[in-house]
């Protein structure tokens, strides 16, 4: 029987559609619970059943999606010392001092030291942290080419594919539907850049989570009867310097950032 030791290979059994049939308002509540013993994977009817039979005995020590996300950054710091990051700095396109390697995450300084140690110019949270980490030890280097591709063209891409529409393009969507400004305050706050490309899309803007890593939002206005929509692409070079889970990682918490910033300038403005 497989082994299942953190909620997050619970959710990746869930088909991510969020459709609440096991009583919880997301998948990823529901794999906490699954996680902790209160639910039992069978309660969630989206599950395939060869699934059920690999997976359904196996759960391990209760724990919570942040503190598994904790315990990811804290094995991979312990990889750093093994590293070296003058060596890093050079295929990452981040800088070195002699004791630190520091990449700019959309225009703000990320470091990391010899021992593993982070520090930033933004709140640390795991969900930066993790893929941060993973880049660093991982990326290949491969420079960006220009040609803009889908998360489905990402190697390991399609697996992730319903959760990355779900927790990453939906809700960003949602945010630009109802928050005009987005768009202006990612130019603004982000560092970011108006594209002009072959997708043509209303509003286009790239924003560089990681210097090798740039990322462009793509968003169509309401028109006709016809709802809006908003898509992501990525460099054709992306899963070449990071892996698909941390880019879908990555994602997922700038558009939470993004959902934050919403909230705070509609509640500035009510
Ligand atoms: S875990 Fe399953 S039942 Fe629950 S919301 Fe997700 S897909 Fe629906």
């Amino acid at each position: 029987m497989a082994h299942i030791n953190n909620p997050m290979e619970i959710y990746r059994l869930t088909d991510g559609s969020n459709c609440r049939a096991c009583n919880e308002k997301t998948c990823m509540a529901f794999a906490v619970a699954v996680f902790k013993g209160k639910k039992s994977l069978d309660q969630c009817p989206r599950i395939p059943a060869d699934s059920l039979a690999e997976y359904g005995e196996a759960l391990e020590t209760p724990d919570t999606i942040d503190e598994f996300m904790e315990e990811a950054v804290q094995a991979l710091t312990h990889k750093i010392p093994e590293i070296d990051l003058k060596e890093a700095a050079a295929r990452t396109g981040g800088s070195f001092d002699g004791s630190r390697l520091t990449v700019r995450i959309m225009g703000k300084a990320f470091s990391v030291d010899t021992r593993g140690n982070l520090s930033a110019d933004i709140h640390i949270n795991a969900w930066v942290a993790m893929p941060f980490l993973n880049y660093v030890l991982f990326a290949k280097g491969v420079a960006v080419s220009g040609r803009w591709i889908t998360f489905r063209e990402l190697h390991g891409g399609p697996e992730r594919l319903n959760h990355f529409r779900q927790n990453c393009e939906k809700p960003l969507k949602r945010v630009a539907d109802s928050y005009t400004e987005l768009f202006s305050d990612m130019l603004e706050i982000f560092n970011g850049s108006r594209e002009k490309t072959h997708i043509d899309a209303d509003i286009s803007v790239v924003l560089h989570p990681l210097p090798l890593l740039p990322v462009m939002f793509c968003y169509w206005e309401s028109e006709e009867g016809m709802d809006s929509s908003m898509h992501i692409f990525f460099d054709q070079s992306a899963d070449q310097n990071l892996d698909a889970e941390s880019i879908y990682t990555l994602i997922a918490g700038m558009v939470k950032m993004f959902e934050k910033i919403a909230e705070r300038n509609s509640s500035e403005h009510t």
